[in-house]
């Protein structure tokens, strides 16, 4: 069983649709694949409407964005209500943030770029959750930059001056949202530092008391030594261990499948939802 609880469709950052991403769940010979886009559902019916075709299961999930005190946390809910009106509540929040946000962030970006808010606006649909390697995109596009990468190593990284950072929730606030919308809540790559600052532990054990499930200790941008101290973590204070890849498309290196999950710690994910909302399988 190959099951990889984490990817990104074009309802946020991703490069492929909710079907093109099934397809390709189907192709590495996923199982299960999750779609976990950034604050939003919106993606869902379209991956669940694939899934009698390509013959993967599809987990529904997730990817809220936090923070404490200017540290960038993200939050996987699985099978969560999607209709939860303080779940949607918080999330419409953070994604009209995240509008105002990449709008002030082309302000800085224009004088020494040239790139102006409609190069921006080709890069999402009326629907996405807009984030920075929407920017990004519009860089390559102009010729600025050559991929999203070097953006993230330029003019987007949480340190440069061009930065505006968007309202996110506090994690363990985000946590109790989605076991109140019925979901099951899993603290993505929680020691990414390869990614900027990350929270120390005590955060961590904020957002276990407030119920956090797991979390997703076989992630790529995890060290050796990061992954045991994620297991060490995981042991001390109770919580399921996952696995996932983080796909983005050809958005960034992640390959489906290149990180999994354990059987018997999806079929316990898949036992604490009390939402309703179900994996949908072929
Ligand atoms: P934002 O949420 O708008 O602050 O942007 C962060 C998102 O950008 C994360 O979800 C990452 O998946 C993505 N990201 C971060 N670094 C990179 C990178 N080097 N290349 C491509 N995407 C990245
Ligand atoms: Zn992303
Ligand atoms: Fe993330
Ligand atoms: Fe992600």
């Amino acid at each position: 069983m190959l099951i990889d609880l984490h990817t990104h469709s074009t309802q946020s950052d991703g490069t492929q649709s909710p079907a093109d991403l099934m397809r390709s769940a189907a192709d590495a010979r996923l199982d299960v694949v999750a779609l976990t886009d950034h604050d939003t559902t919106r993606g869902w019916g379209e991956a669940a409407r694939a899934v009698r075709d390509v013959g993967v299961a599809l987990m529904p999930g997730i990817e809220i964005s936090c923070a404490v005190d200017g540290v960038s946390v993200h939050l996987l809910g699985y099978l969560v209500d999607p209709l939860d009106a303080a779940l949607l509540g918080e999330l419409e929040h953070a994604r009209a943030s995240r509008r105002t946000r990449a709008q002030r962030m082309v302000e800085r970006l224009a004088p020494d770029t040239g790139l102006t808010w409609a190069d921006v606006k080709e890069q999402f649909g009326a629907e996405t959750t807009i984030g920075r390697p929407h920017i990004a995109d519009a860089l390559v596009r102009r010729g600025v930059v050559a991929s999203r990468d070097e953006a993230f190593a330029s003019y987007l990284a949480s340190g440069s001056k061009y930065h505006v950072s968007h309202y996110a929730p506090d994690p363990a606030l985000a946590t109790r949202l989605v076991r109140s919308a019925g979901g099951v809540p899993v603290m993505a790559h929680p020691f990414a530092g390869a990614r900027g600052r990350v929270v120390d532990e005590s955060v961590i054990e904020r957002m276990a008391d407030a119920g956090l499930a797991g979390l997703e200790v076989h992630h790529r941008d995890h060290s050796d030594s990061e992954i045991g101290a994620g297991l060490r973590l995981a042991d001390r204070l109770g919580l399921l261990v996952t696995g996932s890849s983080d796909y983005h498309g050809s958005g960034k290196q992640n390959e489906l499948g290149e990180n999994t999950t354990d059987p018997a710690v999806f079929d316990k994910i898949v036992e604490e939802a009390t939402s309703g909302t179900q994996v949908i399988r072929p």
